[in-house]
């Protein structure tokens, strides 16, 4: 993979641009490192983010340069189609990303008392500032909103939005409900992973590692034999 393309790659000038004192090779290689956890197991799909797209993209182009050169052995990974694929910040800046910390996530684990915190402190609309003005629930218009449009009801955004708009519902509630509305879609995982033990979270690993061994080293066999690197 070429390094100019790497350096190009809008994801690392992001980052290298906010963390100027830590770019580093990681940083760079990260997606030819993405590309070889796909093409280890002949990935066809992949369900990535909306960010991610960008390094979905450097994976295809780097099978089409190993077909171009050593025939056709991987196929060329395509994203899964997911509505979902960029929930927004908790506090209207981009995307929920644990590396820009805990205010801007919620947690699969988070306690209901939790995410009403986090909610409550969440961005909401910066125009409506008394209870008594309308605000404007729409994507833009109000980070909470377009929060309610991944996780609550579409009888319950068409309440909040009709509420919103003639004042008649305040803020605070309108946090209550989402909050409510992220437990709902929380608790049930939250839950399941509260039953796992160390154990079965060993044995899980365990299979997956065997199965992912068992398909890495055919691939690996199969690389070998395209490039005709033999190991005696
Ligand atoms: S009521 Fe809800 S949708 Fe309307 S401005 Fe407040 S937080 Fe946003």
């Amino acid at each position: 993979m070429p390094l100019g393309e790497l350096l190009r790659c809008p994801t690392f000038k992001e980052k290298a641009k906010k963390h100027p004192d830590h770019v580093h090779y990681g940083l760079s290689g990260y997606p030819v490192l993405m590309a070889a956890d796909i093409l280890i197991h002949k990935g066809e799909l992949v369900s990535v983010g909306e960010d991610q797209l960008v390094h979905l993209e450097m994976a295809r182009a780097i099978v089409r340069r190993f077909s171009a050169h050593y025939g056709p052995l991987f196929p060329e990974p395509k994203p899964v189609e997911n509505q979902s694929a960029r929930v927004p910040s908790l506090t209207g800046e981009g995307k929920m990303s644990k590396s820009d910390g805990k205010g801007t996530t919620i947690s699969l684990k988070d306690p209901k008392e939790v995410i009403e915190q986090k909610v409550k402190r969440a961005y909401s609309d910066p125009l409506r500032t008394h209870k008594v003005k309308p605000g404007h629930p729409t994507r833009t218009g109000c980070n909470v909103f377009h929060l309610h449009e991944y996780f609550s009801e579409p009888e319950e955004q068409q309440s909040i939005q009709t509420g919103c708009q003639t004042a008649e519902i305040g803020c605070v509630a309108c946090k209550q409900m989402l909050a409510t509305s992220i437990e709902r879609t929380v608790a049930p995982i939250r839950q399941t992973y509260e039953q796992l033990t160390d154990a079965d979270i060993h044995d899980l690993l365990l299979m997956g590692k065997e199965k992912a061994k068992v398909s890495a080293q055919q691939t690996i066999q199969e690389v070998r034999e395209a490039i005709g690197f033999y190991m005696y």
